[in-house]
């Protein structure tokens, strides 16, 4: 499957931090035919296992998205959301909704409220109802909701505009890789699609203590400086390629990982550039202080409007980074 039609299938998923079951129910189903060995552990986490001999390498992408989860349920039908993951009230004012059950409504802000101090205390979700009572009907306390925006391309389909390319685009890169692995493989691979890494890393972290990696390496999107009046959290820039990552607030790669992808770039010709993000984490953070310490890395999609509604990456920089993982998993790799 070409990558955007992976993309906007795992876009109509439901998955929200801590209710991942209806995105990994599809994620299962697309990586079923490539698997030798397919779990989920207690968390959620999906484990896809490719068997070889050589040094165990996890691929980590979180398949969990940002949300809201409902808080409050008003007298005249309109529900109080808290959020689950960065999400910024300013971001996703008259932003449609969908919740698991297909259920959709719209961010709406209070009149008094001051929009450039904007909490999300002070926005509410009009779904229609007219009571309490109706409102019930359809939603409980607890339930979850995501972003209902369209998925579309520019550039003769090079730049996908999408609400949660963060991070299902790396869970595309990810079921491409498997797709195009050989059928043996020298290194024992292990594909995991993580939960809640956007409240904190947590799938990942069980993920990793369970398989025990000799090496880690998360795939996820990264910030880029190439906006106007961009403010440099991020390094990277759309159509440079994959970006190999250095840091993030969660992780100082091992320079032994980032000398190894480095290196395939070089010899696969595939564009790369360096990774540094100022401010946010991956799941390479929770996977490198593992049980005594995992050599780990990161592969990045650079993004615009990263937590938006409307999220956009170029296609060939995601291509180039499920290249990149593809050499890695092939790789010859010093045992650990
Ligand atoms: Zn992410």
């Amino acid at each position: 499957m070409e990558l955007i039609e992976l993309i906007e299938t795992l876009n109509t998923a439901h998955g929200p931090s801590g209710d991942e079951g209806g995105v990994r129910a599809v994620m299962e189903h697309l990586a079923k035919p490539y698997a030798d060995e397919m779990t989920a552990d207690t968390l959620g986490n999906l484990i896809v296992r490719k068997k070889g001999s050589g040094p165990k390498v996890m691929f980590a992408a979180h398949m969990d998205s940002i949300g809201f989860i409902v808080t409050h349920i008003e007298k005249e039908g309109f529900l109080r959301v808290g959020r689950l993951g960065g999400v910024s009230p300013k971001e996703v004012l008259y932003t449609p909704v969908r919740f698991k059950n297909g259920l959709r409504g719209v961010v709406v802000p209070e009149e008094k409220a001051d929009f450039g101090k904007l909490k999300l205390d002070e926005c509410f979700l009009d779904i229609g109802a007219r009571s309490e009572e109706e409102a019930k009907k359809l939603v409980r306390v607890g339930d979850t909701a995501v972003y209902d925006t369209a998925v579309f391309t520019n550039g003769g389909g090079r730049q996908v505009f999408s609400p949660y390319l963060d991070n299902r685009v790396s869970c595309a890169i990810l079921l491409s890789v498997l797709e195009r692995l050989p059928a043996h493989c020298p290194n024992d691979l292990y594909f995991v699609f993580t939960v809640q890494e956007e409240v904190g890393l947590r799938g990942s972290r069980t993920a990793a203590f369970g398989v025990d990696p000799d090496y880690g390496i998360a795939v996820d999107v990264t910030d880029v400086d190439d906006t106007p009046g961009s403010e440099k959290s991020g390094t990277t820039q759309l159509g440079k390629g994959a970006a190999i990552k250095v840091m993030d607030s969660s992780v100082i790669c091992h320079p032994a990982v980032v000398a190894k992808l480095e290196e395939l770039a070089r010899e696969g010709n595939i564009p790369v550039q360096r990774d540094i993000l100022r401010a946010g984490g991956t799941d390479a953070g929770a996977i490198h202080i593992t049980r005594s310490g995992v050599r780990t890395g990161g592969i990045s999609v650079p993004c615009r409007y990263i937590h938006t509604p409307a999220e956009a990456v170029d296609l060939t920089d995601a291509k180039a980074c499920a290249d990149l993982a593809l050499a890695f998993a092939q790789a010859e790799l010093e045992e650990c």
